[in-house]
Formats: structure tokens, sequence, C-alpha cells
């Protein structure tokens, strides 16, 4: 059986990025990695539990070029990951969290660390975290959404062969303000 998900981009999706002073990033290079930092953006926690109760299993799609830039190690990544997870618990399944698993890429091709200085089918706009996840966790691509701040989140949703209309973009430069919205408009949705 497979089931439908809502793939969720992290940063300015999830929680704030673009807000947090200079102070909260510990590389140079704009993604957050300190698990300390860590802030949900509005009503992004009950827009997950209206999402999950639906039957959506969500799964956080993120880019983490810092590694690969040299401004964030993979257990930076992974310690903010577990934070942000960690941050929405689900009341239905205590010590599980409303997030079903994360992908993240670490690789950039202007990066100076290796391995990760390289152009990966995992980086945004490419479609490869989110064929990854459907083959992991037997997902349905039909029925499924892709949500996130940047045109790059909405085109690998695209090349991954979700619905263009199932493609949203959030936040101040998007079509909706926030995940809340987002979900309203999903649960609406036949
Ligand atoms: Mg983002």
């Amino acid at each position: 059986m497979t089931r439908p998900a809502v793939f969720l981009d992290r940063d300015d999706t999830l929680i704030a990025n673009a807000e947090l002073p200079d102070e909260a990033f510990s590389g140079k290079w704009g993604d957050l990695a300190d698990p300390a930092q860590v802030r949900l953006l509005p009503r992004v926690d009950t827009a997950c539990l209206e999402l999950r109760r639906a039957g959506f299993l969500l799964v956080v799609i993120t880019n983490q070029g810092s590694v690969a830039r040299g401004g964030a190690t993979i257990a930076d990544v992974e310690a903010t990951n577990a934070r942000v997870a960690e941050l929405l618990p689900d009341p239905d399944r205590p010590g599980s969290s409303l997030l079903e698993r994360t992908y993240y890429c670490p690789y950039h091709p202007t990066g100076v660390v290796e391995p990760y200085n390289v152009e990966h089918p995992w980086r945004k706009p490419q479609p490869g975290m989110i064929l990854a996840a459907t083959s992991d966790l037997s997902l349905d691509l039909a029925t499924s959404w892709m949500i996130g701040d940047a045109e790059r989140d909405v085109e690998a949703g695209q090349r991954a062969g979700i619905d263009p209309a199932r493609c949203i973009r959030v936040g101040p430069n998007g079509t909706l303000p926030d995940l809340a919205a987002v979900a309203a408009r999903i649960l609406r949705s036949p």
C-alpha cells in the first residue's frame, strides 16, 4: 500500500531562518546549524498535526550546502534536524515526532569540503530526495504535495512528478502566507 506525503522544506517553511540575527549562525552561509536557535514558525505545529491526522506522512526535504561550504558539520545538521523533529511531538503517538523522516543534502558544487563539494542529484531543484523518500517510505506521489518557500522547492516537486497544482510556495514570496494556510488548502482538496 502506498501513502500520501506532504514533503516540507525546512528553513523558512518549518523554522525561522531569514529573520534570525547573524549571531544565530555558526557558519557564514545562512543555513541554521545550531539546535539552540531552532524556532518553529507560527502555526507550524497545528498545521503539521492536522496534516498528520488527515493521513499524510510529513517528510522534510532540505538542502544543507553549508556542509560543503565549511559552515557546518554533518553532526551540526543532524542535531538541528533532530531539534526540529523534537519540537513537533505527535500527541497521537507518544515518543514519536509528527515528522516521519528528514532528508538533507550536504552537497554543493562550489563548496570546499570533500567529498561534499560536488553537484548531487539530491540537491534541490533536483528531485533526488523526494524520489528516495518515495521509495523508502512507499509513498504515492499522485496524492502527495511539496511545500517550500523557494522556487527550487516547487521545481523539485514538479521534477519528481508531483502535480504542479500540489507544489506550493509559502511565505512572503509565495502563493500562501504560511503552513497553516497550506494545510487548509490541502485538507479542502479532493
Ligand atoms: Mg527554505
